[in-house]
């Protein structure tokens, strides 16, 4: 049997029981040291996978933190320390020193610190992050609550619009195109939204695979029915500018693009801060699945291994 017939989640399954772990499956490992709740977590970002080498480096040493941010703001948490393990050609001293120059510029946005690392030569990039955050309490994916409503924090889909648009290799892009892609290189973790998710979420995660995929997680985890409202996704002006262009259907991007790094939360109605620019977009029940205007929705976002 092959990894792309199980797909990722299959294989995380398989480790899981070698390993019977019951804190793995969620955005980062919350261990207890003394009176502390710590959070664990790594994602690496690998040259031809997540990034081209043309990407420039300063904005592909933000990503790697702000990916790995984005889960311990999931977590209801704020990062605190950062290992990285570099993967590198022989390249131009100039690329490295840029990539960690976007790299410091991240952990000094997020108020963070690169302690450490570790080196080794190979035949693409590869960046990967191992970050320690600290939560006042921890939010997982498993606590929605049947009353709850279903909140995102932002836009969805502009990501993968800026992608398509990055791979185009246009000599010249428009106004809106510039921010789509920026979107997609430079995508700013929700750190704004820790206290409100430490405080308030039941659940929480960050959509990294995309909408229809990442809220199967919550209703999994929680065991809980979720139902979408398709009106209430929130859409940018320059997604819709996009896919009108490109005859493109913005509720397919907002649905099963990934990599948007926005929080989806769950609560109840009464906790809605309206100085954040959170949007209701569902509801949770009791029950399983996951509904859009009242059809099952199927899990479409991005697997690393399943086959397109
Ligand atoms: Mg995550
Ligand atoms: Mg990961
Ligand atoms: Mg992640």
């Amino acid at each position: 049997m092959r990894i792309s017939q199980i797909g990722e989640f299959g294989l995380i399954q398989i480790l899981k029981d070698i390993l019977s772990s019951p804190v793995i499956g969620d955005d980062t490992a919350p261990v207890h040291l003394n009176d502390k709740t710590l959070l664990l977590t790594t994602d690496s970002m690998l040259e031809d996978r997540h990034f081209k080498r043309f990407y420039l480096p300063q904005a592909v040493g933000w990503k790697a933190i702000s990916v790995n941010v984005s889960d311990v703001v999931a977590s209801g948490g704020n990062p605190l320390w950062v290992l990285i393990s570099l993967a590198l050609p022989d390249l131009e001293v100039s690329y490295v020193e840029s990539l960690y120059e976007g790299i410091k510029t991240a952990c000094d946005f997020y108020n963070c610190h690169v302690v450490g690392g570790n080196l080794t030569k190979s035949d693409r990039i590869m960046i990967d992050v191992f970050m320690i955050g600290k939560a006042e309490r921890f939010v997982s994916r498993s606590g929605a609550k049947p009353g709850d409503k279903l909140y995102v924090s932002g836009t969805l889909g502009d990501s993968k619009a800026g992608l398509e648009l990055l791979l185009m290799e246009r000599r010249h892009y428009e106004e809106f195109e510039l921010k789509l892609i920026e979107r997609h290189t430079r995508p700013t973790a929700r750190i704004d939204y820790t206290r409100h998710i430490s405080k308030y979420a039941n659940a929480c995660i960050d959509i990294s695979d995309g909408l229809s995929s990442d809220v199967w997680h919550i209703s999994r985890m929680s065991n809980v029915k979720i139902n979408i409202n398709s009106k209430d996704i929130p859409i940018s002006q320059e997604l819709r500018l996009f896919c009108k262009k490109h005859g493109k259907n913005p509720l397919d991007y907002a649905l099963s693009g990934g990599e948007d790094y926005q929080l989806l939360f769950t609560h109840p109605e009464d906790r809605y801060n309206p100085f954040l620019d959170m949007k209701c977009i569902g509801s949770v029940e009791e029950g399983s699945g996951v509904y859009l205007d009242g059809r099952e929705l199927s899990a479409s976002g991005f697997d690393h291994f399943k086959l397109a």
